[in-house]
């Protein structure tokens, strides 16, 4: 018992020592909250008008941001649904038969009825040997959660936590009001920093905690502009950081816009069809993480047909070992229109399948 002993021992100082980064967010947070609240609107501020404004605008973004980072943290990352896990019978099969073309024959069959359509580069069903389950679409490993995630985007340890499908939004929220937070703090802050620098302020503490206070604004603000510019560039693509990395393989091959939907439709997969929720820390993506839409219409000839399933590659069946290049939504006539395109994983399977 004694190495399973040590070793969930140092699981958990592992564990502990993850949280340290969000403890430094978090530190900083609470002394910029000082700083500003205290030193600079009480302390500082002679007009009565101007500190009001700034505290109530303050309060908002403050909120706001605390707000999303705190889901962005809690958020359970979602892993696959049972379907996806290998039976009882398939994983004693799976431990039998060699690695190589026996084992993709069976996890061929398992994945037959699942609706999965991306591979690996080299054409084979996803596998995750850790977790012993097909993994959907979207889905990969996080080797620091040891579990299969959701449309993975990547771990982040500055929320000790997995950017997936049930956070994104979340994450995304974060970056925004984080970055409006060090901006407004800044902007209001700026008067007081070159007063400080003409010898303007009166000589109390105050004026250090005015002056570092713009210095960590202004910063942070340089570093969040440019990661939230990369993830809003992103989720116009409909991509994840693991695939703007490496290009989703299909049947056909690595497309890097499989998932791509145009821009519009790429916002509402992330955000969801209601406006008044889009600047709302609450879950509103759209699916259930397990199966996407995609512009790809052609039918994987690995999939059960629908019975309206009545495209090319349904005619050429089997026979043609390599599918066509499926049509871009634009030549599509099947995806012009807007209610037709689905939400669900049924939806979705309607879509590949070439139904109007
Ligand atoms: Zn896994
Ligand atoms: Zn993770």
């Amino acid at each position: 018992m004694a190495p399973s002993g040590s070793g969930s021992v140092k699981r958990s100082c592992q564990r502990v020592l993850y949280w340290i980064p969000v403890l430094f967010i978090s530190i900083i947070v609470c002394w910029s909250y000082y700083a500003y609240v205290i030193q600079l609107c009480i302390e500082s501020m002679g007009n009565i008008g101007e500190k009001v404004v700034c505290l109530l605008a303050y309060h908002v973004f403050f909120i706001m941001f605390a707000w999303a980072y705190w889901k962005t943290i809690f958020t359970k990352p979602m892993n696959p649904s049972k379907e996806f896990h290998l039976s009882y019978a398939d994983k004693e099969l799976m431990e039998r038969v060699d690695r190589g073309e026996s084992q993709q024959e069976l996890l061929r069959r398992i994945a037959k009825d699942l609706p999965v359509y991306t591979r690996t580069m080299s054409g084979a069903i996803r596998y995750c040997d850790r977790c012993q389950l097909v993994k959907p679409d979207r889905c990969h490993h996080c080797s620091v959660c040891d579990k299969c995630i959701l449309k993975m985007d990547h771990h982040c340890p500055w929320v000790n936590n997995c950017v997936g499908f049930s956070n994104y939004k979340f994450f995304l929220l974060f970056l925004a009001y984080s970055l409006l937070y060090c901006l407004f703090t800044a902007a209001t802050d700026l008067q007081y920093f070159i007063k400080f620098w003409t010898n303007g302020l009166p000589d109390t503490q105050a004026k250090f905690h005015i002056m570092f206070l713009f210095f960590a604004a202004a910063m942070f603000s340089v570093s969040l502009s440019s990661l939230f510019g990369y993830h809003c560039w992103l989720v116009s693509k409909n991509r994840s950081t693991l695939e703007a990395f490496r290009a989703p393989a299909f049947r056909h091959g690595a497309d890097k816009s499989g998932f791509s939907l145009g821009f519009s439709k790429n916002l509402r997969q992330v955000f969801g069809d209601e406006k008044k929720y889009w600047f709302l820390p609450v879950f509103t993506s759209l699916g259930d993480g397990c199966s996407f839409p995609t512009c790809l219409v052609n039918q994987d000839p690995e999939q059960p047909p629908t019975p309206a399933g009545n495209n090319s590659a349904v005619k050429n069946g089997d026979n043609h070992p390599f599918p066509a290049k499926p049509l871009r939504e634009s030549q599509s006539h099947l995806l012009n229109s807007e209610k037709s395109w689905p939400e669900h994983d049924v939806g979705e399977d309607k879509e590949k399948h070439g139904m109007p």
